[in-house]
């Protein structure tokens, strides 16, 4: 009750929501109270979460924040809304976001743009803005996100929130309606880093019902809360502050790095190499596989269809021209072009060969370090409306995040800081695959 009076109070200033499920909610606490009364136990029972709106929920709304699925009510639940569910979580509604998760400013949903609760002038970052800004304005405790290419750690850090990617197969992607199959990740934005590793406990899980689904033994998270960083060897990548990155975005990761320091762990700087090529092999390899992901909403199965048409091209025609808004036009045109044949051996084939060189460069990195920090995005939160006439500026805004998705690695946002403007300012720790638990109690022991 509290949190939806919070909603009530505060969401016509910052529209964190597609969807706010208040009958449904009240619906669910008292159903999980009478199962607590009965003796059920679990630290997130009653406790009510938020979804990003591309995350099926069955019998609610889930529109990717596109007029395409802007009818689509799924008959199914994801995954991880059920793993929350069997926990006794209360699920409050769905997320604005940016549409189909391609954007990093939540300005490209169709239902208009999530305001950043530091300050409404500024975006809250994307694609899971609507999460992030949720857990900031305290319109629910916690929020699901996804992170293809820094979808939840740039939020998280523009809204002063923690937010963890998984490695790629801990948390399932059954009913997280696809961008980057190869990329997408589902993790938590919430409050502080021991939220984080609760949450982590219940939505890891193997599931067959993901081909890549991972089987983890290791995924008691909440062992790794522990104040201790003596001995950690985190390593700053010198191209991680180099060109572009806000001066004092710069200092103020730093000074992270120094507090870790001083609290035992080695810190050293390195050469990671390969940043330059990040952003061209993630937009290549990303918009690839959203325009094949992205077939499947041609006005038949489910979704928008549009009113008038003449025969079945023009039916497809004309549903994807009036469902799809722009920025996601951009991606599956660039996709179906690196696919073509001719074109596929120079840019598509290429850009898997960045992806494994890549990959190399962690491996070799966390030979030496168990832990990478640096920042999460080069500058804070920009304007509203600056992004949207320049997409290739905001595509460079994901330089520090889409090599980690590229990789498979998990990486945890937090916050470490304001700009004299009083924005967030995120530290990003990045860590080997299925190393999530170095990375939860370095953010604990710096938190
Ligand atoms: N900004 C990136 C993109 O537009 C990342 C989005 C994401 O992680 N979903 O592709």
């Amino acid at each position: 009750k509290a949190v939806l009076s919070q909603i009530e109070e505060k969401e016509d200033m910052y529209h964190c929501y597609v969807t706010v499920d208040k009958e449904g909610a009240l619906a669910q606490a008292a159903a999980v109270q009478k199962k607590i009364d009965e003796g059920f136990e679990s630290p997130l029972a009653g406790v009510p979460v938020a979804i990003k709106d591309n995350m099926c929920t069955e019998g609610l709304l889930t529109t990717c924040s596109s007029k395409i699925l802007g009818n689509f009510v799924p008959t199914y639940s994801s995954e991880a809304v059920l793993n929350l569910k069997r926990a006794g979580a209360v699920i409050l509604g769905k997320t604005n976001m940016d549409e189909f998760a391609m954007g990093s400013t939540t300005e490209t949903s169709a239902f208009g743009a999530t305001k950043n609760p530091w300050n409404t002038k500024h975006v809250p970052g994307g694609s899971s803005g609507g999460s992030a800004a949720a857990v900031a304005a305290k319109e629910c405790f916690y929020a699901l996100g996804s992170d293809t290419g820094g979808s939840i750690r740039q939020p998280a850090s523009f809204c002063g929130v923690v937010g963890l990617k998984p490695t790629y197969g801990t948390v399932s992607r059954y009913g997280l309606i696809a961008y980057g199959s190869s990329l997408d990740q589902i993790g938590p934005l919430c409050k502080d880093v021991t939220d984080c590793a609760t949450i982590m406990e219940v939505i890891s899980s193997y599931d067959p019902k993901d081909s890549t689904s991972v089987k983890r033994a290791d995924t008691d998270f909440t062992s790794a809360l522990k104040d201790d960083v003596k001995g950690m060897r985190i390593g700053l990548p010198k191209d991680y502050f180099g060109q572009g990155l806000d001066p004092e975005v710069k200092s103020a990761v730093q000074k992270a790095a120094k507090v870790l320091k001083e609290k035992g762990a080695l810190v050293e700087e390195f050469d990671l190499g390969l940043l330059e090529y990040a952003i061209p092999t993630y937009y290549t390899i990303a918009s690839a596989e959203a325009s094949s992901n992205l077939e499947r909403f041609d006005g038949i199965k489910y979704g928008y269809r549009t009113e008038s048409y003449e025969g079945l091209h023009n039916m497809y025609k004309k549903s994807r021209s009036e469902g799809f808004g722009p920025e996601v036009k951009r991606r599956i045109m660039l996709g179906s072009f690196v696919l073509s044949s001719g074109y596929y051996d120079a840019y598509y084939l290429k850009a898997l060969k960045a992806k494994a060189l890549i990959k190399k460069a962690f491996d070799e990195a966390f030979a030496r370090y168990d832990v990478i920090l640096g920042p999460v995005a080069p500058t804070t939160a920009p304007g509203l409306g600056e992004s949207l006439s320049d997409p290739i500026k905001m595509y460079l805004g994901d330089i520090y995040t889409i090599s980690i998705n590229l990789a498979g690695l998990p990486g945890l946002s937090m916050p470490c800081g304001l700009d004299t403007r009083g924005l967030p300012i995120g530290l990003q720790l990045i860590g080997d695959c299925f190393q999530e638990k170095k990375l939860i109690q370095t953010a604990y022991a710096y938190e």
